[in-house]
C-alpha cells in the first residue's frame, strides 16, 4: 500500500513539475510585469511624500486624517484616475460596489448591465433576486441587461438597441464571476466606453473592477471608465490588507459613492483608518508582486487540469486581465475532493474540511478552500465553486507559486486515491 501511495504522489509531483516547465514562459512574463507596476506605485508614494507620519490616524470622526487623504491621492494615481477613496468601512467588494451604485443612480434612473448576468452577490443589491429590501429597484431603480453572446462575450451588435432608453449608468463586470466566460481585457472595456459615450454621452461607465487591478498595464479609467470598485482583500490589498475596499474615478462621482458610505455633507473626509495606514501602504507596496505570483499559480493550476483533459479558462499562457482561474471539474465531487486537497495545504486552518455552505448574498451553496491569514482573503492562494452545473472550481491569487505547486500536488494525489484518472 505504501509504494501504491508513493508511486502516486511521485507521479503528481512529476505532473506538476511538468506544468511548471511548461508554463515557465509565461511565469518570465508575469514577472517582468512586476517592475513597471512597482514603478508606478513607488512614483505615486513620492509624489505624495509618502511618510511614517502618515501610518497613524485620527481617532472619532476621522476629520483631517492625513494618512488616508495621501493614501487616496496615492490609491489615485496607481489607479490612473481623477480621484479614489479607499476605506476600512467598505466591508467588502460587494459594498464599495454598492456605495458606488446607489451613491450615484437616482430614483427613475436606469442602469444597464453589459456583461450579462452581474456577479452573484450583485442580485440581491440590485433587486433581481432576494426580497428586494433596500435594492436599487426597491428605490426605483429599472435595470436591464444586455446578455452576453453564446462565447461569453460582450453583445457589440446589441449595444446600441440595449441602449436605446435613456440610461444613467452602464455596469461593466471586468472578472468572470462565478460564471464560464472570458475576462473582459482593459482594451475591451475601453472599446465598450467609447461606443456607450458614442451613443449616450452623458451615460457613467461603471467598471466592477474585482481581482483585475494590476494584472494590466492600464485600470479601465485610463481608457475611459468613469468610475470602478473594488475589494482590498483582493489584489491591491497585496495579502496585507486587513480588510476594505476603494472606488476611483472622476472625483465628483466618488464623492457621490463616499456619500452613500458615510452620509451627506460628510462623503470622503470622515471615517477613521484605525492606525491601520501602513498596512493599506504596505499591501500596495507588495500587490504588484503579490499578483503577479498570483498570476503564475492560476498559469499552474491551468496546465496541471488542462493537461489532465479538464477545459480550462484561460488557457494556459493565453493573455490575463484578471487572476482567476476556472476549471471546469464537472462533478461536484471532484470538486470537493480538490477544494479539501487545498485546504490541507493552507497555512490556517489546514485540519478543516471545506463542506458546501450557504453565504450571505450568494444564491447556491459555496464550497471554499481558504485557510488564509486574512480571512475570505482571495490574494492568499485559495479555491471556491458555487455548487451548482457545471462544477466549475474558480481558483485565484497566492503569495508565492511555491504554495500552488504543494497544493496542486496534493490534489492530484487525492483525486488518484478517489479513483480519478490523473
Ligand atoms: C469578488 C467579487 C466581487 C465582490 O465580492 P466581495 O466578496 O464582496 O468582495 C464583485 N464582483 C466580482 C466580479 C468579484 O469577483
Amino acid at each position: 500500500m505504501a509504494d501504491v501511495a508513493e508511486a502516486l504522489a511521485r507521479k503528481a509531483a512529476e505532473r506538476v513539475a511538468a506544468a511548471v516547465a511548461a508554463t515557465a514562459a509565461a511565469a518570465a512574463h508575469h514577472t517582468s510585469q512586476v517592475q513597471p507596476r512597482l514603478a508606478r506605485v513607488l512614483e505615486a508614494f513620492a509624489a505624495e511624500r509618502l511618510g511614517t507620519q502618515h501610518f497613524a490616524s485620527v481617532s472619532g470622526y476621522g476629520h483631517g486624517d492625513q494618512g488616508r487623504e495621501v493614501l487616496d491621492r496615492v490609491f489615485a494615481r496607481v489607479l490612473q484616475a481623477e480621484a479614489a477613496a479607499v476605506r476600512l468601512q467598505f466591508v467588502s467588494g460587494t459594498h464599495a460596489i454598492a456605495a458606488a451604485l446607489f451613491g450615484v443612480l437616482r430614483p427613475g434612473d436606469r442602469l444597464l448591465a453589459l456583461t450579462g448576468r452581474p456577479y452573484d452577490t450583485l442580485e440581491e443589491v440590485i433587486g433581481i433576486r432576494g426580497s428586494g429590501q433596500g435594492s436599487l429597484a426597491e428605490f426605483g431603480i429599472t435595470y436591464a441587461e444586455l446578455a452576453l453572446t453564446a462565447a461569453g462575450r460582450v453583445d457589440f451588435d446589441g449595444l446600441e438597441d440595449a441602449l436605446a432608453l435613456p440610461t444613467r449608468m452602464v455596469l461593466i463586470q471586468r472578472s468572470c464571476g462565478y460564471s464560464w466566460r472570458p475576462s473582459l481585457s482593459v482594451a475591451q472595456i475601453g472599446l465598450l466606453c467609447e461606443r456607450v459615450k458614442a451613443l449616450q454621452p452623458g451615460c457613467v461607465v461603471f467598471v466592477d473592477n474585482c481581482y483585475g487591478e494590476l494584472v494590466e498595464a492600464q485600470e479601465p479609467t485610463a481608457v475611459g471608465a468613469d468610475l470602478i470598485a473594488g475589494s482590498l482583500i483582493k489584489n491591491l490589498g497585496g495579502t496585507i490588507a486587513p480588510t476594505g475596499g476603494y472606488v476611483a474615478g472622476r472625483a465628483e462621482l466618488v464623492e457621490q459613492a463616499c456619500c452613500r458610505l458615510t452620509a451627506p455633507g460628510i462623503g470622503g473626509e470622515g471615517g477613521t483608518s484605525f492606525d491601520l495606514n501602513r498596512l493599506l501602504a504596505q499591501g500596495l507596496f507588495l500587490a504588484p508582486q503579490m499578483v503577479a505570483e498570483a498570476l503564475i499559480c492560476s498559469e499552474l493550476v491551468a496546465a496541471v487540469f488542462s493537461d489532465l483533459g479538464y477545459a480550462v479558462q484561460p488557457l494556459p499562457g493565453a493573455p490575463r486581465s484578471d487572476v482567476i482561474q476556472a476549471v471546469r471539474l464537472g462533478d461536484p465531487e471532484r470538486l470537493k475532493t480538490v477544494c479539501r486537497a487545498f485546504q490541507a495545504a493552507s497555512p490556517v486552518g489546514a485540519y478543516l474540511d471545506p463542506v458546501p455552505a450557504p453565504m450571505p448574498g450568494y444564491a447556491s451553496a459555496l464550497v471554499m478552500a481558504g485557510g488564509t491569514f486574512i480571512d475570505g482573503s482571495t490574494s492568499e492562494f485559495s479555491a471556491d465553486a458555487p455548487l451548482r452545473e457545471p462544477y466549475v472550481l474558480f481558483a485565484q491569487g497566492g503569495t508565492h507559486r511555491a504554495h500552488a505547486q504543494i497544493a496542486l500536488e496534493r490534489a492530484l494525489l487525492a483525486l488518484a486515491q478517489a479513483g480519478h484518472q490523473v
